[in-house]
């Protein structure tokens, strides 16, 4: 399928590696231009030299944390104006309710509620300009089914998905759309570290915890950077367009719910 879309500029936030990665591979794919960002400079210029040599297109990368002014400053000097806008950034450590500081809660916040909004108050007003643009947040699973112990991303992305939910509706009639990509469990860093936790958690080794989450999963597996990626590219494709503010599930069916 012609995505419609080679030649657009997109920006793809926290992109050397796992979900983010996987998303500016597809979008490389369908022939945009990207700008990637990531803390770590040698992962991130490895992701870009091996996307330009792949793909053909232009890729700019910033080492940055997309969380804080300066790094957001850094990203969007290289990236004034892009047609598409994939937010994304690390998730909150898990722990327990009881535990967390107000500091525990800004960080999370500002991480994942207050840095994907910023990124779209920079970028949404010449989407809006040029009547076209998309957004894309990768938010999680947690936002339809609750992961007890990340009570900070739960609550951190409910705050985000609240904002998309009105926002999203004020912005479609300018042809631009905005949508939320809820990530169930995939091979990641993030998802082996999280391994870990439970492996530490029960006193069973990091194999043994994998195979007790995917037994969680209906279809047996994690999902794939490149399965998520290619979700991502089609909301941001030119046949999206009347996707608005919808909130998809990528999880093998981990969320038992009707609808
Ligand atoms: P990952 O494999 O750990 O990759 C994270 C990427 O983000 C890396 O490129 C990392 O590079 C970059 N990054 C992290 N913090 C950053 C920051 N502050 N500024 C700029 N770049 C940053 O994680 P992932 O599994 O792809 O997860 C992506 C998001 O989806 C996370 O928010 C995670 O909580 C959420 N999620 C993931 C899963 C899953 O199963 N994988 C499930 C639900 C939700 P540097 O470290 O070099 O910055």
């Amino acid at each position: 399928m012609d995505l419609g879309i080679k030649g657009k500029t997109a920006l793809v936030c926290a992109a050397s590696k796992g979900l983010g990665r996987g998303c500016a591979e597809a979008l490389a794919e369908a022939g945009v231009n990207l700008i990637i960002n990531a803390r770590g400079a040698e992962a991130l210029e490895a992701t870009a030299v091996f996307l330009r040599s792949q793909y053909g297109v232009t890729v700019t990368a910033v080492a940055a944390d997309i969380t804080t002014d300066a790094g957001r400053a850094a990203v969007l000097a290289a990236a004034p104006d892009v047609d598409i806008l994939v937010t994304n950034a690390g998730g909150p450590p898990p722990g327990l309710w009881s535990d967390w500081s107000r500091d525990d809660f800004i960080k999370a916040l500002d991480g994942n509620m207050l840095t994907p909004i910023a990124l779209m108050q920079a970028l949404m007003p010449g989407m809006i300009a040029r009547k076209w643009g998309r957004v894309v947040n990768i938010t999680s699973g947690s936002v339809k089914a609750p992961i007890p112990q990340l009570g900070l991303s739960n609550a951190a992305r409910a705050g985000l998905t609240g904002f998309v939910a009105g926002t999203a509706r004020q912005v479609a009639e300018h042809g631009v759309t905005i949508n939320n990509l809820l990530p169930g469990i995939h091979d990641t860093d993030r998802a082996i570290s999280l391994d870990g936790g439970v492996a530490k958690a029960q006193g069973i080794d990091i194999p043994a915890a994998r195979k007790q989450r995917e037994a969680t999963i209906p279809a047996r597996r994690y999902g794939t950077a490149a399965e998520f990626g290619a979700a991502c590219a089609f909301l941001c494709s030119n046949k999206a367009g009347f996707i608005v503010g919808q909130n998809i599930l990528l999880d093998g069916g981990a969320v038992n719910a009707t609808i």
